[in-house]
């Protein structure tokens, strides 16, 4: 059996004047969609986007189920574009994370669409799961750019995926087997713009409770620039699984 644990935090940053992003935390499902587009579309995007996921993840809660809440939040998303011109041309991210049950095992899965991430803080460790879908991260894949020049580099911000701007979309999906002790951190990218993963992981291993540990890394995004809307939901594995020896 496997029990967990959240918190979330979000702030408009210093220099957006909306608030775009969105947490998302339900006893099983956690995501962070950052939405985008001028006239309230990235907001309508973000919300569209997590509300179809939350209801058809309901409906089928597993890990080939999450991925296909997604690609309905994909069309939900995209339709409500083409009868609503003006807010053609927005779109949102999303990460998420779920609790699913599959052949009498608890994992952990994990969506991605964008770049907004996921890391997995184990053992001391933090890793990011996710693959930002961005130009800069692809020209780090393809060896153009280091992943230090990536950071400060001007495209880093283009998408090459996002939910909600085409008829399809392609979702990245993994499976973990969670440990007692794991946390899961979900944010935007005014998080990890702004935050070394060194600073991320000091808070993770420092601040038990989730939510306090949430807000500490948005506040902290915030006094390093707080140049976009920065989001972050913690979430903890109280209860291991039996087969981790953890319960
Ligand atoms: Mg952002």
């Amino acid at each position: 059996m496997t029990l967990l644990r959240s918190g979330s935090a979000t702030d408009t940053g210093l220099v957006r004047s909306v608030n775009q992003d969105l947490a998302v935390e339900n006893p099983n499902l956690f995501a962070v969609a950052d939405g985008m587009g001028g006239h309230a579309g990235g907001e309508v995007a973000a919300r569209l986007a997590v509300d179809t996921l939350s209801a058809a993840f309901g409906r089928q809660p597993t890990g080939a189920g999450l991925s296909e809440a997604v690609v309905e939040a994909n069309s939900v998303v995209w339709e409500h574009s083409l009868e609503h011109p003006e807010l053609r041309g927005m779109g949102t991210t999303l990460a998420a994370v779920a609790l699913v049950n599959e052949d009498d095992h608890d994992l952990m899965a994990l969506v991605n669409v964008g770049d907004s991430r996921v890391y997995r803080f184990h053992d001391g460790e933090l890793s990011q799961i996710t693959t930002d879908h961005s130009l800069a991260e692809d020209m780090v894949r393809s060896g153009e750019l280091t992943s230090a020049e990536a950071a400060v580099h001007p495209h880093r911000h283009i998408l090459t995926r996002a939910l909600g701007v085409a008829a399809d979309v392609s979702v990245d999906l993994w499976r973990i087997q969670p440990s007692r002790g794991d946390r899961f951190l979900l944010c935007s990218d005014g998080l990890s713009n702004e935050l070394e993963e060194s600073e991320i992981a000091e808070v993770l291993s420092s601040v038990s409770d989730p939510r306090e540990a949430a807000d500490l890394l948005v506040r902290a995004a915030r006094t390093h620039g707080g140049s976009d809307n920065i989001t972050a939901v913690v979430v903890d594995v109280v209860v291991g699984d039996a087969s981790d020896g953890a319960t």
